[in-house]
C-alpha cells in the first residue's frame, strides 16, 4: 500500500468547522466561552443518558490535566498510597506523583485486561491506609465495575475512573466515567473523538466540579485584583477547541459503531489463526477504540516480529501498553498480583494493537488481515 494504514487518527465531519467559525465570528478565541459551556452541557447530557443522576462536566486542556485535578479532589497528598491500574498509559498515573503520592500497581485480569478485583483486594490487605483507587478502561473495554466498586466501598476508597480511551463504552448500560466519584475522558488526537487535544472531568458532585474549575483557572479568589490563597493551574480548554468537540460529539455513536465493525471483522477473519481478540464481558458494550490481538501461548512468532513485518507493508501496529511496574521510572513502586504469574506482563509479551481507524476501507482492512495471516 502506498498510503500508510494507521492505528487511529482524527476523523472530521464538517460541523466542527461551523462551531469553530462561530467562535471566530464572535471573536471568542479565549479559554472559556459559549462553546466550552455548551460542550460541557452536551457531554453531561450524553454520559448521563438514562440515569437519574446528573453529571457535571469541566472542559480542560487535556485528559492528563483532568486526571491531575481528579487526584487533587480525591485528596491525594504527599506520602499517600494510590492503588493504580498497572497496564495502562503513563498519563493515568503520572499526576499521582505531581501531588507527592506513591503508586502501587495492581495487576490485570484476563477477562477484560483491566484491573483485577482480586489483586485490588489483596492490595488493600497490604495497604489498608490507601484511600484512592485509579482505574483505567483499557482500549475502550469496561473493567469489572461491580467487583471493583465492591472492593472500593468495602475499604471506603474513592474511585478515580480513567475513561480516556473508553468514551461511549457502557457497563450494564451505564457509561464508563460515571462509576467513579471522578471520571476523566480525553479528546487527544487518536481518541474516539478528538478536539486536537483536550479532556474533561466528570463528577456528580457540583461543588467538586466548581473547585476543579477554580484550580484550573489559576486559583483566582473572588476579588477585584488577583488574590490567591491556593496554587492554581492554567488547565482550561479554549473556546475554539471546544467547538471541534461539539461537532465531534454529534458523531460519537457513529464512530463507536464503525470501531465495532472493524473489531468484529478481525474477530471473524482471524479466527483460524492461533490468536484471540482483546476480550470483553457480555454485559458490557466496549467502544472498540483499538482492536488488539493476543497470540496463543505456544506460538513461535512474536508481536514485535509481526509489528516489523506489517511495518514493511506500511501498516502501523503498536505493542500493548507496557505495564507500569516494568517502567524504569517506577522501579521502586510496589506491584500486587493475584494469579500464579502477573497477567499484564503476559498480555504485554503476547499482544499487539491493530489498525482501528474508522476511515480504513474494507479493502484496506482486508490488506491488513492478509498481512497478519502471512506472518503465520
Ligand atoms: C490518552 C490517555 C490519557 C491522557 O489523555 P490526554 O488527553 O492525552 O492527556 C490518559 N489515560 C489513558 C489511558 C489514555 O489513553
Amino acid at each position: 500500500m502506498e498510503k500508510r494504514i494507521l492505528l487511529s487518527y482524527p476523523t472530521m465531519h464538517g460541523e466542527e468547522m461551523c462551531f469553530v467559525q462561530e467562535a471566530f465570528e464572535k471573536n471568542w478565541i479565549a479559554p472559556l466561552g459559549f462553546n466550552c459551556d455548551l460542550f460541557e452541557e452536551e457531554m453531561s447530557a450524553y454520559i448521563g443518558r438514562g440515569q437519574s443522576q446528573r453529571y457535571h462536566a469541566l472542559s480542560l486542556c487535556s485528559g492528563s490535566a483532568a486526571l491531575h485535578l481528579a487526584y487533587k479532589l480525591a485528596g491525594v497528598t504527599r506520602g499517600d498510597i494510590v492503588l493504580c491500574s498497572d497496564m495502562t498509559f503513563a498519563a493515568t498515573v503520572n499526576p499521582v506523583s505531581y501531588e507527592g503520592g506513591t503508586q502501587v500497581y495492581i495487576d490485570s485480569e484476563r477477562e477484560t485486561w483491566n484491573m483485577s478485583p482480586k489483586a485490588l483486594e489483596k492490595a488493600f490487605e497490604k495497604y489498608p491506609q490507601a484511600k484512592v483507587v485509579a482505574l483505567a478502561h483499557l482500549y475502550g473495554t469496561p473493567a469489572k465495575m461491580d467487583e471493583i466498586l465492591d472492593v472500593c466501598n468495602h475499604y471506603g476508597a474513592v474511585l478515580v475512573e480513567d475513561a480516556a480511551e473508553s468514551l461511549s463504552a457502557t457497563y450494564k448500560g451505564r457509561q464508563t466515567g460515571t462509576f467513579g466519584k471522578y471520571g476523566v475522558v480525553s479528546f487527544n488526537g487518536n481518541k474516539i473523538i478528538t478536539t486536537s487535544g483536550g479532556g474533561m472531568l466528570l463528577t456528580a458532585d457540583k461543588a467538586a466540579r466548581d473547585k476543579a474549575f477554580f484550580w484550573a483557572t489559576q486559583a483566582r479568589e473572588k476579588a477585584a485584583w488577583y488574590e490567591h490563597e491556593e496554587i492554581g493551574y492554567n488547565y482550561r480548554m479554549s473556546n475554539v477547541v471546544a467547538g471541534i468537540g461539539r461537532g465531534q460529539l454529534l458523531h460519537l455513536e457513529e464512530h463507536r459503531a464503525a470501531k465495532e465493525r472493524i473489531y468484529k471483522r478481525y474477530e471473524v477473519e482471524l479466527k483460524d489463526l492461533p490468536i484471540t481478540m482483546n476480550p470483553y464481558l457480555p454485559e458490557t458494550k466496549p467502544n472498540f477504540w483499538l482492536s488488539c490481538m493476543l497470540l496463543d501461548e505456544d506460538v513461535k512468532v512474536t508481536p514485535m516480529e509481526i509489528l516489523e513485518k506489517l511495518n514493511e507493508k506500511n501498516i502501523e501496529t503498536r505493542p500493548i501498553w507496557k505495564p507500569m511496574h516494568l517502567q524504569p521510572v517506577f522501579k521502586a513502586n510496589d506491584f500486587i498480583y493475584a494469579e500464579e504469574k502477573p497477567v499484564g506482563e503476559d498480555i504485554f509479551t503476547r499482544g499487539l494493537c491493530l489498525p482501528s481507524d474508522i476511515k480504513m476501507t474494507e479493502d484496506e482492512q482486508a490488506y491488513v488481515i492478509d498481512a497478519i495471516k502471512n506472518c503465520f
